[in-house]
Protein backbone atom coordinates (compact mmCIF):
# COMPACT_ATOMS: atom_id res chain seq x y z
CA UNK A 1 0.00 0.00 0.00
CA UNK A 2 1.14 3.70 -0.91
CA UNK A 3 1.46 5.82 2.15
CA UNK A 4 2.01 9.80 1.49
CA UNK A 5 2.54 11.82 4.94
CA UNK A 6 2.38 15.09 4.27
CA UNK A 7 5.21 17.23 7.02
CA UNK A 8 8.23 15.79 8.51
CA UNK A 9 7.32 16.56 12.26
CA UNK A 10 7.62 14.40 14.93
CA UNK A 11 4.18 13.41 14.65
CA UNK A 12 4.46 12.33 10.65
CA UNK A 13 8.01 11.16 11.27
CA UNK A 14 6.42 8.91 13.72
CA UNK A 15 3.44 7.80 11.81
CA UNK A 16 5.88 7.10 8.80
CA UNK A 17 8.19 5.29 10.93
CA UNK A 18 5.54 2.78 12.46
CA UNK A 19 3.87 2.21 8.85
CA UNK A 20 6.72 1.58 7.13
CA UNK A 21 7.63 -1.19 10.04
CA UNK A 22 4.65 -2.60 9.44
CA UNK A 23 5.57 -3.06 5.51
CA UNK A 24 4.17 -0.36 3.72
CA UNK A 25 5.85 1.56 1.21
CA UNK A 26 6.03 5.28 2.46
CA UNK A 27 6.98 8.71 1.41
CA UNK A 28 7.07 11.38 3.65
CA UNK A 29 6.72 15.53 1.77
CA UNK A 30 8.11 18.35 3.39
CA UNK A 31 7.64 21.87 2.22
CA UNK A 32 11.10 23.17 4.37
CA UNK A 33 14.20 22.06 3.24
CA UNK A 34 14.72 20.17 6.45
CA UNK A 35 12.50 17.91 8.50
CA UNK A 36 11.69 18.37 11.84
CA UNK A 37 9.13 21.23 11.63
CA UNK A 38 8.61 22.94 15.16
CA UNK A 39 11.55 20.55 16.23
CA UNK A 40 14.15 21.84 14.04
CA UNK A 41 17.49 23.29 14.12
CA UNK A 42 19.45 26.68 13.67
CA UNK A 43 23.28 26.44 13.04
CA UNK A 44 25.53 29.07 13.06
CA UNK A 45 29.03 28.61 13.42
CA UNK A 46 29.94 26.53 16.28
CA UNK A 47 26.23 27.49 18.13
CA UNK A 48 23.74 25.62 17.82
CA UNK A 49 19.68 25.88 18.67
CA UNK A 50 16.84 23.45 18.87
CA UNK A 51 14.44 25.49 17.35
CA UNK A 52 11.36 24.24 19.97
CA UNK A 53 11.13 21.14 22.00
CA UNK A 54 13.95 20.60 24.53
CA UNK A 55 12.58 19.11 27.04
CA UNK A 56 12.28 15.43 26.21
CA UNK A 57 10.12 13.62 28.55
CA UNK A 58 8.61 10.07 28.73
CA UNK A 59 11.35 8.40 26.80
CA UNK A 60 9.81 5.14 26.18
CA UNK A 61 7.17 6.72 23.94
CA UNK A 62 10.04 7.35 21.63
CA UNK A 63 11.57 3.72 22.06
CA UNK A 64 7.85 2.21 21.36
CA UNK A 65 8.08 4.65 18.21
CA UNK A 66 11.21 3.18 16.95
CA UNK A 67 10.65 -0.42 18.08
CA UNK A 68 7.85 -0.44 16.02
CA UNK A 69 10.07 0.40 12.94
CA UNK A 70 12.52 -2.67 14.22
CA UNK A 71 15.19 -0.03 15.42
CA UNK A 72 16.92 0.50 18.91
CA UNK A 73 16.50 4.23 20.01
CA UNK A 74 19.47 3.90 22.23
CA UNK A 75 21.34 2.92 19.02
CA UNK A 76 20.00 6.18 17.73
CA UNK A 77 20.10 8.67 19.88
CA UNK A 78 21.88 9.41 23.24
CA UNK A 79 20.17 10.19 26.01
CA UNK A 80 20.94 11.58 29.39
CA UNK A 81 19.08 12.15 32.51
CA UNK A 82 19.25 16.20 33.44
CA UNK A 83 19.29 16.95 37.52
CA UNK A 84 17.78 19.16 38.32
CA UNK A 85 15.12 18.87 35.53
CA UNK A 86 14.50 22.99 36.28
CA UNK A 87 15.05 25.87 37.82
CA UNK A 88 12.19 28.85 38.90
CA UNK A 89 13.10 32.16 39.62
CA UNK A 90 10.40 34.87 40.09
CA UNK A 91 10.56 38.76 40.06
CA UNK A 92 12.04 40.17 42.57
CA UNK A 93 12.67 37.25 44.78
CA UNK A 94 16.16 35.73 46.09
CA UNK A 95 14.90 32.10 46.19
CA UNK A 96 14.71 30.35 43.45
CA UNK A 97 12.61 26.59 43.27
CA UNK A 98 14.59 23.25 41.87
CA UNK A 99 12.92 20.89 40.15
CA UNK A 100 14.45 17.97 41.38
CA UNK A 101 14.06 13.75 40.92
CA UNK A 102 14.93 13.32 44.64
CA UNK A 103 11.46 13.34 46.35
CA UNK A 104 13.36 14.53 49.69
CA UNK A 105 15.60 17.53 47.98
CA UNK A 106 11.80 18.34 45.96
CA UNK A 107 10.27 18.76 49.59
CA UNK A 108 12.93 20.81 51.10
CA UNK A 109 12.72 23.18 47.91
CA UNK A 110 8.80 23.53 48.63
CA UNK A 111 9.01 23.89 52.12
CA UNK A 112 11.99 27.08 51.32
CA UNK A 113 8.07 28.82 50.45
CA UNK A 114 6.01 26.88 52.22
CA UNK A 115 6.32 23.57 55.03
CA UNK A 116 2.49 23.02 54.45
CA UNK A 117 3.06 22.77 50.94
CA UNK A 118 6.20 20.55 51.51
CA UNK A 119 4.30 18.18 53.19
CA UNK A 120 1.18 18.34 50.43
CA UNK A 121 3.79 17.46 47.87
CA UNK A 122 3.13 13.39 48.03
CA UNK A 123 -0.49 14.09 48.38
CA UNK A 124 -0.59 16.00 45.11
CA UNK A 125 1.59 13.50 43.18
CA UNK A 126 -0.64 10.79 44.38
CA UNK A 127 -3.96 12.27 43.04
CA UNK A 128 -2.35 13.04 39.92
CA UNK A 129 -1.24 9.62 39.20
CA UNK A 130 -4.73 8.31 38.50
CA UNK A 131 -5.43 11.39 36.15
CA UNK A 132 -1.85 10.47 34.13
CA UNK A 133 -3.11 6.67 33.45
CA UNK A 134 -6.68 7.52 32.43
CA UNK A 135 -6.63 11.04 30.88
CA UNK A 136 -2.70 10.37 29.67
CA UNK A 137 -2.13 6.80 29.16
CA UNK A 138 -5.23 5.23 28.60
CA UNK A 139 -7.40 8.29 26.32
CA UNK A 140 -3.87 9.48 24.48
CA UNK A 141 -3.83 6.24 23.08
CA UNK A 142 -7.13 5.32 21.54
CA UNK A 143 -9.02 6.89 19.37
CA UNK A 144 -12.21 9.25 20.12
CA UNK A 145 -14.38 9.01 16.99
CA UNK A 146 -17.93 10.34 18.22
CA UNK A 147 -18.80 11.98 21.05
CA UNK A 148 -20.34 8.99 22.56
CA UNK A 149 -16.69 7.43 23.08
CA UNK A 150 -16.03 11.34 24.69
CA UNK A 151 -19.78 10.59 26.93
CA UNK A 152 -18.00 7.14 28.53
CA UNK A 153 -14.90 8.98 29.30
CA UNK A 154 -15.79 12.18 31.16
CA UNK A 155 -17.66 10.44 34.21
CA UNK A 156 -14.28 9.63 35.18
CA UNK A 157 -12.23 12.46 34.42
CA UNK A 158 -14.85 14.85 36.74
CA UNK A 159 -14.25 11.83 39.39
CA UNK A 160 -10.82 12.51 40.08
CA UNK A 161 -11.03 16.53 39.36
CA UNK A 162 -9.16 16.15 36.31
CA UNK A 163 -11.92 18.31 34.61
CA UNK A 164 -11.23 21.55 36.35
CA UNK A 165 -9.09 24.00 35.38
CA UNK A 166 -6.02 23.47 36.15
CA UNK A 167 -4.70 26.14 38.47
CA UNK A 168 -8.03 25.40 40.37
CA UNK A 169 -6.50 21.83 41.02
CA UNK A 170 -3.52 22.64 42.04
CA UNK A 171 -4.54 25.48 44.27
CA UNK A 172 -6.75 22.84 46.68
CA UNK A 173 -3.33 21.28 47.12
CA UNK A 174 -0.92 23.99 47.60
CA UNK A 175 -1.19 27.54 49.39
CA UNK A 176 1.42 29.15 47.99
CA UNK A 177 1.23 31.35 44.32
CA UNK A 178 4.48 30.49 44.20
CA UNK A 179 4.04 26.91 44.08
CA UNK A 180 0.92 26.88 42.40
CA UNK A 181 2.61 28.26 39.62
CA UNK A 182 5.80 26.22 39.82
CA UNK A 183 2.85 22.86 39.73
CA UNK A 184 0.94 24.23 36.96
CA UNK A 185 3.08 25.98 34.06
CA UNK A 186 3.40 22.64 32.38
CA UNK A 187 0.57 23.03 30.03
CA UNK A 188 2.32 26.17 28.85
CA UNK A 189 4.90 23.87 26.80
CA UNK A 190 2.12 22.80 24.64
CA UNK A 191 0.31 25.99 24.61
CA UNK A 192 -2.48 25.52 27.35
CA UNK A 193 -3.60 28.17 29.61
CA UNK A 194 -3.34 26.85 33.32
CA UNK A 195 -6.37 28.70 34.73
CA UNK A 196 -8.29 27.39 31.58
CA UNK A 197 -7.07 23.93 30.52
CA UNK A 198 -8.08 20.58 32.51
CA UNK A 199 -6.37 19.48 35.09
CA UNK A 200 -5.87 16.30 33.16
CA UNK A 201 -2.14 18.78 32.21
CA UNK A 202 -1.45 18.23 35.97
CA UNK A 203 -0.50 14.82 34.55
CA UNK A 204 2.68 16.39 32.80
CA UNK A 205 3.84 17.60 36.26
CA UNK A 206 3.11 13.74 37.57
CA UNK A 207 5.27 11.92 34.67
CA UNK A 208 8.22 14.20 35.36
CA UNK A 209 8.65 12.92 38.29
CA UNK A 210 8.12 9.31 37.11
CA UNK A 211 10.50 9.08 34.06
CA UNK A 212 12.59 12.12 34.51
CA UNK A 213 13.10 15.53 32.24
CA UNK A 214 15.99 13.71 29.65
CA UNK A 215 18.21 15.87 26.85
CA UNK A 216 19.41 14.40 23.71
CA UNK A 217 23.21 14.61 22.76
CA UNK A 218 23.14 17.17 19.47
CA UNK A 219 20.08 18.58 20.70
CA UNK A 220 16.30 17.21 20.43
CA UNK A 221 17.23 17.76 16.56
CA UNK A 222 19.14 14.54 17.06
CA UNK A 223 15.95 12.58 17.39
CA UNK A 224 14.23 14.14 13.96
CA UNK A 225 17.61 12.88 12.15
CA UNK A 226 17.63 9.45 13.64
CA UNK A 227 14.00 9.41 12.80
CA UNK A 228 14.72 11.02 8.98
CA UNK A 229 17.17 8.99 8.20
CA UNK A 230 15.58 5.59 7.73
CA UNK A 231 12.77 7.09 5.58
CA UNK A 232 12.41 8.35 2.34
CA UNK A 233 11.87 11.86 3.37
CA UNK A 234 11.38 14.92 0.13
CA UNK A 235 12.33 17.84 1.72
CA UNK A 236 11.08 20.92 -0.40
CA UNK A 237 7.90 19.57 -1.20
CA UNK A 238 4.85 21.71 -0.79
CA UNK A 239 1.34 19.82 -0.83
CA UNK A 240 -1.39 22.24 -2.25
CA UNK A 241 -4.40 19.86 -2.70
CA UNK A 242 -4.85 16.26 -1.55
CA UNK A 243 -7.12 14.80 -4.38
CA UNK A 244 -10.01 12.46 -3.70
CA UNK A 245 -12.59 10.32 -5.68
CA UNK A 246 -16.25 8.92 -4.59
CA UNK A 247 -15.51 9.36 -1.49
CA UNK A 248 -11.69 7.70 -1.23
CA UNK A 249 -8.12 9.55 -1.40
CA UNK A 250 -6.46 9.60 -4.73
CA UNK A 251 -2.97 11.21 -3.91
CA UNK A 252 -1.70 14.50 -3.50
CA UNK A 253 -0.90 17.69 -6.24
CA UNK A 254 2.18 19.20 -5.15
CA UNK A 255 3.06 23.27 -5.20
CA UNK A 256 5.12 22.55 -8.78
CA UNK A 257 1.77 20.43 -9.91
CA UNK A 258 3.10 16.97 -9.62
CA UNK A 259 0.21 14.83 -9.03
CA UNK A 260 1.40 11.91 -6.48
CA UNK A 261 -0.96 8.66 -6.00
CA UNK A 262 -1.37 7.41 -2.59
CA UNK A 263 -3.61 4.70 -1.32
CA UNK A 264 -3.41 6.76 2.08
CA UNK A 265 -2.64 10.80 2.87
CA UNK A 266 -1.45 11.64 6.25
CA UNK A 267 -1.91 15.13 7.08
CA UNK A 268 0.80 16.73 9.40
CA UNK A 269 0.55 20.25 8.40
CA UNK A 270 -1.66 22.60 10.60
CA UNK A 271 -4.65 20.31 11.35
CA UNK A 272 -7.27 23.35 11.06
CA UNK A 273 -5.98 23.55 7.37
CA UNK A 274 -6.36 19.68 6.32
CA UNK A 275 -10.24 20.33 4.90
CA UNK A 276 -9.16 23.47 2.72
CA UNK A 277 -6.84 21.11 1.21
CA UNK A 278 -9.62 18.60 0.83
CA UNK A 279 -11.90 20.85 -0.34
CA UNK A 280 -14.22 19.32 2.11
CA UNK A 281 -16.66 21.37 4.48
CA UNK A 282 -15.00 21.90 7.73
CA UNK A 283 -15.34 19.75 10.29
CA UNK A 284 -17.22 20.67 13.55
CA UNK A 285 -16.68 23.99 13.86
CA UNK A 286 -14.37 27.03 14.74
CA UNK A 287 -10.98 25.87 16.50
CA UNK A 288 -9.13 28.10 18.67
CA UNK A 289 -5.55 28.04 17.99
CA UNK A 290 -3.06 28.96 20.66
CA UNK A 291 -0.48 31.31 21.47
CA UNK A 292 2.51 32.31 19.53
CA UNK A 293 5.79 32.64 20.61
CA UNK A 294 8.55 35.01 19.86
CA UNK A 295 11.83 32.72 20.26
CA UNK A 296 15.58 34.73 20.59
CA UNK A 297 18.21 32.28 19.89
CA UNK A 298 21.64 34.08 21.23
CA UNK A 299 25.06 32.80 20.31
CA UNK A 300 27.03 34.58 23.26
CA UNK A 301 31.27 34.60 24.23
CA UNK A 302 30.51 33.94 27.57
CA UNK A 303 28.89 31.57 30.11
CA UNK A 304 25.66 32.42 32.54
CA UNK A 305 26.08 30.90 35.68
CA UNK A 306 22.44 32.33 36.75
CA UNK A 307 21.26 29.77 33.79
CA UNK A 308 21.03 25.90 34.29
CA UNK A 309 20.25 23.39 31.12
CA UNK A 310 16.50 25.01 31.88
CA UNK A 311 15.61 28.14 33.42
CA UNK A 312 12.52 29.91 34.14
CA UNK A 313 11.79 33.32 34.56
CA UNK A 314 8.37 34.14 36.19
CA UNK A 315 7.65 37.79 36.02
CA UNK A 316 5.37 39.82 38.30
CA UNK A 317 1.83 39.55 37.58
CA UNK A 318 2.06 36.01 36.36
CA UNK A 319 -2.23 35.68 35.87
CA UNK A 320 -2.41 38.92 34.01
CA UNK A 321 0.38 38.03 31.35
CA UNK A 322 -1.11 34.35 30.59
CA UNK A 323 -4.64 36.49 30.25
CA UNK A 324 -2.83 39.12 27.94
CA UNK A 325 -0.97 36.46 25.62
CA UNK A 326 -4.04 34.54 25.25
CA UNK A 327 -7.69 35.46 25.91
CA UNK A 328 -6.57 39.30 25.89
CA UNK A 329 -4.35 38.69 23.00
CA UNK A 330 -1.97 42.34 23.60
CA UNK A 331 1.43 42.95 24.57
CA UNK A 332 2.41 41.92 27.80
CA UNK A 333 3.81 44.39 30.25
CA UNK A 334 5.79 41.98 31.86
CA UNK A 335 8.05 39.19 30.58
CA UNK A 336 7.99 35.80 31.91
CA UNK A 337 10.57 33.43 29.75
CA UNK A 338 11.88 30.06 29.30
CA UNK A 339 15.40 29.97 28.54
CA UNK A 340 17.14 26.60 27.51
CA UNK A 341 21.00 26.65 27.44
CA UNK A 342 22.41 23.26 26.69
CA UNK A 343 25.65 23.62 26.51
CA UNK A 344 25.94 23.01 30.48
CA UNK A 345 25.20 19.24 29.58
CA UNK A 346 27.27 18.93 26.10
CA UNK A 347 29.40 21.69 25.66
CA UNK A 348 30.11 21.22 22.46
CA UNK A 349 26.64 22.81 21.29
CA UNK A 350 28.73 26.17 21.88
CA UNK A 351 32.05 26.88 20.85
CA UNK A 352 34.35 26.78 24.23
CA UNK A 353 33.39 28.94 26.78
CA UNK A 354 29.65 30.25 25.18
CA UNK A 355 26.38 29.23 25.45
CA UNK A 356 23.99 28.72 23.01
CA UNK A 357 20.86 30.47 24.74
CA UNK A 358 16.95 30.06 23.56
CA UNK A 359 14.53 32.03 24.75
CA UNK A 360 10.80 31.88 24.78
CA UNK A 361 8.39 34.24 25.28
CA UNK A 362 4.78 33.63 24.70
CA UNK A 363 3.42 36.34 22.68
CA UNK A 364 -0.50 36.36 21.12
CA UNK A 365 -1.15 34.92 18.22
CA UNK A 366 -2.10 36.66 14.98
CA UNK A 367 -5.73 35.54 14.69
CA UNK A 368 -7.19 39.42 14.19
CA UNK A 369 -4.75 39.76 11.07
CA UNK A 370 -2.08 41.46 13.33
CA UNK A 371 0.87 41.94 11.80
CA UNK A 372 4.20 41.17 13.17
CA UNK A 373 7.73 43.26 11.58
CA UNK A 374 10.57 43.82 11.89
CA UNK A 375 10.53 47.04 13.84
CA UNK A 376 8.42 45.44 16.55
CA UNK A 377 10.49 41.93 16.86
CA UNK A 378 13.49 44.37 17.46
CA UNK A 379 11.64 46.39 20.36
CA UNK A 380 10.46 43.72 22.38
CA UNK A 381 13.84 40.73 21.30
CA UNK A 382 15.75 44.26 23.19
CA UNK A 383 13.43 44.60 26.31
CA UNK A 384 13.39 41.23 26.95
CA UNK A 385 16.97 40.77 27.13
CA UNK A 386 17.08 43.92 28.70
CA UNK A 387 14.45 42.49 31.45
CA UNK A 388 16.44 39.40 32.13
CA UNK A 389 19.53 41.57 32.94
CA UNK A 390 17.61 44.16 35.03
CA UNK A 391 14.73 42.01 36.60
CA UNK A 392 16.62 38.72 36.94
CA UNK A 393 20.72 39.53 37.20
CA UNK A 394 21.73 38.20 33.90
CA UNK A 395 23.96 40.87 33.29
CA UNK A 396 25.66 41.45 30.41
CA UNK A 397 23.93 39.25 28.18
CA UNK A 398 23.09 41.61 25.36
CA UNK A 399 27.01 42.79 25.51
CA UNK A 400 28.11 38.88 25.62
CA UNK A 401 25.56 38.04 22.67
CA UNK A 402 27.63 37.89 18.94
CA UNK A 403 25.09 35.93 16.69
CA UNK A 404 21.47 36.38 16.90
CA UNK A 405 18.49 34.67 15.26
CA UNK A 406 14.67 35.12 15.90
CA UNK A 407 11.56 33.14 14.99
CA UNK A 408 8.30 35.30 15.53
CA UNK A 409 4.83 34.45 14.99
CA UNK A 410 4.66 35.59 11.89
CA UNK A 411 7.26 32.53 11.00
CA UNK A 412 5.07 30.12 12.58
CA UNK A 413 2.16 31.27 10.07
CA UNK A 414 4.59 31.63 7.02
CA UNK A 415 7.42 29.00 7.37
CA UNK A 416 5.46 26.26 9.09
CA UNK A 417 1.45 27.01 7.80
CA UNK A 418 0.68 27.62 11.17
CA UNK A 419 -3.03 29.00 11.23
CA UNK A 420 -2.59 32.63 13.17
CA UNK A 421 1.10 32.07 13.80
CA UNK A 422 0.34 29.29 16.86
CA UNK A 423 3.46 28.17 18.49
CA UNK A 424 1.37 24.76 19.81
CA UNK A 425 -1.38 24.18 17.59
CA UNK A 426 -5.09 23.98 19.03
CA UNK A 427 -5.82 24.81 22.43
CA UNK A 428 -6.04 22.03 24.67
CA UNK A 429 -9.13 22.84 26.52
CA UNK A 430 -11.97 20.34 27.39
CA UNK A 431 -14.23 21.36 24.41
CA UNK A 432 -11.39 21.08 21.99
CA UNK A 433 -9.93 17.51 23.35
CA UNK A 434 -10.76 13.95 22.77
CA UNK A 435 -13.81 13.47 20.43
CA UNK A 436 -14.12 17.39 20.14
CA UNK A 437 -10.31 17.37 18.39
CA UNK A 438 -9.67 17.30 14.66
CA UNK A 439 -9.91 12.99 14.31
CA UNK A 440 -7.03 11.01 13.49
CA UNK A 441 -9.34 9.74 10.73
CA UNK A 442 -11.30 12.03 8.38
CA UNK A 443 -14.80 11.39 9.05
CA UNK A 444 -15.80 12.05 4.95
CA UNK A 445 -12.83 11.09 2.60
CA UNK A 446 -11.43 7.69 3.49
CA UNK A 447 -7.97 6.82 2.92
CA UNK A 448 -7.07 10.63 4.58
CA UNK A 449 -5.78 10.60 8.13
CA UNK A 450 -4.31 13.22 10.93
CA UNK A 451 -1.79 13.01 13.02
CA UNK A 452 0.14 16.06 15.11
CA UNK A 453 -0.02 18.54 17.42
CA UNK A 454 -3.94 19.81 16.23
CA UNK A 455 -5.22 16.50 16.09
CA UNK A 456 -6.08 13.77 18.73
CA UNK A 457 -4.53 13.42 21.17
CA UNK A 458 -2.48 16.88 20.96
CA UNK A 459 1.03 18.75 21.34
CA UNK A 460 4.06 17.69 23.05
CA UNK A 461 6.68 15.31 21.71
CA UNK A 462 5.02 12.47 23.22
CA UNK A 463 1.85 13.67 22.56
CA UNK A 464 2.22 13.47 18.71
CA UNK A 465 4.08 10.40 18.86
CA UNK A 466 0.95 8.78 20.99
CA UNK A 467 -0.92 10.28 18.08
CA UNK A 468 1.29 8.60 15.45
CA UNK A 469 0.49 5.50 17.03
CA UNK A 470 -2.99 5.94 17.49
CA UNK A 471 -3.10 7.51 13.48
CA UNK A 472 -0.57 4.23 12.24
CA UNK A 473 -3.43 1.96 14.18
CA UNK A 474 -6.30 2.81 12.45
CA UNK A 475 -4.32 2.62 9.10
CA UNK A 476 -3.44 -0.52 10.04
CA UNK A 477 -6.91 -2.01 11.12
CA UNK A 478 -8.28 0.00 8.18
CA UNK A 479 -6.41 -1.53 5.39
CA UNK A 480 -4.88 -5.22 5.34
CA UNK A 481 -1.66 -6.00 6.25
CA UNK A 482 0.62 -6.65 2.96
CA UNK A 483 1.51 -9.94 1.96
CA UNK A 484 5.26 -9.46 2.93
CA UNK A 485 4.32 -8.73 6.54
CA UNK A 486 6.53 -6.53 8.71
CA UNK A 487 8.97 -4.77 6.96
CA UNK A 488 12.54 -3.19 8.12
CA UNK A 489 13.20 0.78 8.39
CA UNK A 490 16.54 0.08 7.43
CA UNK A 491 17.59 0.05 4.16
CA UNK A 492 15.38 3.39 3.21
CA UNK A 493 17.51 6.14 4.69
CA UNK A 494 17.18 8.56 2.10
CA UNK A 495 16.67 12.70 3.06
CA UNK A 496 16.49 14.84 -0.45
CA UNK A 497 15.66 18.62 -0.30
C1 LIG B 1 8.91 26.89 21.03
C2 LIG B 1 8.35 25.54 21.33
C3 LIG B 1 8.83 24.82 22.43
C4 LIG B 1 8.32 23.55 22.70
N1 LIG B 1 8.85 22.85 23.75
C5 LIG B 1 8.48 21.57 23.94
C6 LIG B 1 9.17 20.77 24.88
O1 LIG B 1 10.14 21.22 25.52
N2 LIG B 1 8.76 19.48 25.04
C7 LIG B 1 7.73 18.94 24.30
O2 LIG B 1 7.40 17.77 24.47
N3 LIG B 1 7.07 19.68 23.37
C8 LIG B 1 7.43 20.97 23.17
N4 LIG B 1 6.83 21.71 22.19
C9 LIG B 1 5.74 21.11 21.40
C10 LIG B 1 6.27 20.19 20.30
O3 LIG B 1 7.43 20.73 19.75
C11 LIG B 1 5.25 20.06 19.17
O4 LIG B 1 3.98 19.72 19.70
C12 LIG B 1 5.64 18.99 18.15
O5 LIG B 1 7.00 19.08 17.77
C13 LIG B 1 4.75 19.20 16.92
O6 LIG B 1 4.90 18.10 16.04
P1 LIG B 1 3.89 17.92 14.83
O7 LIG B 1 3.88 16.46 14.49
O8 LIG B 1 2.59 18.55 15.14
O9 LIG B 1 4.59 18.62 13.60
P2 LIG B 1 5.08 20.11 13.32
O10 LIG B 1 6.34 20.33 14.07
O11 LIG B 1 3.98 21.07 13.45
O12 LIG B 1 5.49 19.95 11.80
C14 LIG B 1 4.55 19.91 10.75
C15 LIG B 1 5.33 19.89 9.46
O13 LIG B 1 4.42 19.91 8.36
C16 LIG B 1 4.98 20.70 7.35
N5 LIG B 1 3.92 21.13 6.45
C17 LIG B 1 2.85 21.92 6.74
N6 LIG B 1 2.09 22.12 5.65
C18 LIG B 1 2.69 21.45 4.63
C19 LIG B 1 2.38 21.28 3.25
N7 LIG B 1 1.31 21.85 2.70
N8 LIG B 1 3.20 20.53 2.48
C20 LIG B 1 4.31 19.94 3.03
N9 LIG B 1 4.66 20.08 4.32
C21 LIG B 1 3.86 20.81 5.12
C22 LIG B 1 5.60 21.85 8.11
O14 LIG B 1 6.57 22.54 7.33
C23 LIG B 1 6.22 21.12 9.30
O15 LIG B 1 7.53 20.69 9.04
C24 LIG B 1 7.32 22.98 21.88
C25 LIG B 1 6.84 23.70 20.78
C26 LIG B 1 7.36 24.96 20.49
C27 LIG B 1 6.86 25.72 19.30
Amino acid sequence: MKVVVVGAGLGGLGTALRLQGAGHDVTVLEQMAAPGGRASQIVDGRYRWDTGPSLLTMPWVMEETFAAAGLDFHDEVELTALEPYYRIHWAGEDRHLDFTSDRDAMRDELAKFSGRDALAFDGFLDALRPIYEEGILAAGRRSFDSPLSLAAFLPTLVKLGAALPLHTFVSRHFEDERIREAMGFHSLFIGGDPFRVPAIYGALVYLQFLDGVHYAKGGVYSVVEAMARHLDVRCGVRVDRIEHRGGRVRGVVTGDGAVIDADVVVWNGDAVRLDALLGTRPQLRTRRTTMSALLLYLGTDRQFPQLLHHTLMVGSGYKRFIKDVTARRQMPANYSTYIHAPSRTEPGMAPDGGDSIAILLPVPNLRSGDVWDAAQTDAISEAVVRDLEETFGVAGLRDATVVEHRMTPADFRDRLGAVDGNAFAIEPTLHQSAAFRVPNRHPRVRGVYAVGGGSHPGAGVPGVLFGAEVTAGLITADHPRPAHGRGSAAPRAKVTT
